[in-house]
């Protein structure tokens, strides 16, 4: 089968092969014998990986583990290193030279640097003055410039803003374009679409375990989406991308996932702390459905104070200076962050 968003180049390229069979004698894929790390595997878990070999290609245990944690077949996944390289996959599957490729403003930097690497232009949908975001807005943009993609994040960094799930299917109804459905803070908040994308001909959710999961040094990310999109997308990735420890570490901790649940319950409180907490304060925080607060604050040099004091967040520039993010730690991070913060103000005139 053949998308008809998948771009001219990649139209005849087949998925490479990785066949895996288990053999006494395995001499198949040039693979050389573990020498340097043999004190590493014999005394740890990492017995278990064969890190001489090549790791599964199509990551099929994890795909099962995926598959069973968002109830979807693992046919509907594709596992790769973080949602990074999911973006750039998709970008490198569907997006030609000179196509539109819709997202709004602010969102997650990195889909309009990858859609600057592939040569589109990049059309922009500004958020409303609260950040939260007008749906018909995103819809009307989409009609009028005909785009190949749209990237959503939901809920969207920076600024934490949730669409309802009901917002999201009408903007991927109303729309021929790919929607491309960021949902690295889902876990944070309600309203996945995950479950959805067999239903579609045009939606990918993107997940990844960089956040709710703790797993960022991992580089664990996925997409979901209909088999045709799937099969796209494997034509373009490279063999054996997900190696195997990640692989291995990723199946493991979906098998924690009670453990993940809690953590999101605690950050959702941390969250509200941070919250108030700013509020209290007299700063302009947004509510927020994901793992950070997103803030106002007009002192100078805000950033390279609270440096000073041993504590980092992130800053922004252009149209978004002034602006801050701050992620939810732990109730002793958010505390220190706090106390910061009011030493500063106490300093700064207003
Ligand atoms: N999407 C969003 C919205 C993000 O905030 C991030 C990380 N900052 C990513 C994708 C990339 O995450 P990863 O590559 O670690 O999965």
């Amino acid at each position: 089968m053949t998308m008809k968003w998948i771009k001219e180049s990649v139209k005849d390229l087949k998925t490479y092969p990785t066949p895996r069979k288990p053999m006494e004698v395995k001499l198949d894929s040039n693979e050389g014998k573990n020498i340097c790390l043999l004190d590493v595997c014999e005394s740890t878990f990492l017995q278990d990986l064969q890190i001489n070999l090549y790791p599964d290609g199509q990551s099929c245990l994890l795909r099962e583990e995926l598959g069973k944690y968002l109830g979807l077949p693992a046919a509907n996944i594709v596992a790769g290193n973080g949602s990074s390289e999911m973006i750039d996959l998709i970008m490198k599957a569907f997006v030609e030279k000179g196509d539109k490729v819709l997202s709004v403003f602010p969102s997650f930097s990195m889909y309009s640097v990858f859609a600057k690497i592939y040569s589109a232009e990049l059309v922009s949908v500004e958020s409303r003055l609260d950040f939260s975001l007008d749906v018909n807005a995103v819809i009307r943009k989409a009609k009028e410039s005909a785009p190949k993609a749209v990237f959503l994040c939901n809920p969207n960094n920076p600024t934490g803003y949730l669409l309802e799930k009901e917002e999201v299917e009408a903007i991927a109804k109303a729309t021929d374009a790919l929607l491309v459905l960021d949902e690295a803070y889902m876990e944070f908040a309600y309203g996945s679409l995950v479950q959805d994308v067999t239903a579609y001909e045009n939606l990918i959710v993107l997940r990844t375990m960089s956040k709710a999961f703790g797993l960022a040094g991992l580089r664990l990310g996925y997409l979901a989406s209909n088999e045709g999109i799937v099969e796209a997308v494997n034509r373009v990735r490279p063999p054996y991308n997900l190696n195997a420890l990640t692989q291995y570490l990723g199946v493991k901790a979906l098998r924690e996932k009670d453990k993940m649940l809690a953590y999101v319950e605690e950050v959702k409180k941390e969250r509200e702390y941070l919250f108030c907490g700013l509020k209290k304060l007299g700063i302009n925080a947004y509510p927020s459905d994901a793992n950070f607060i997103f803030f106002e604050c007009h002192v100078p040099n805000l950033s390279k104070k609270l440096e000073e004091r041993g504590v980092s967040i992130r800053s922004f520039s252009g149209d978004l200076e002034s602006y801050y993010r701050v992620t939810a730690g732990n109730r002793g991070e958010n505390l220190k962050f706090l106390m910061s913060m009011e030493e500063i103000l106490e300093d700064s005139p207003r």
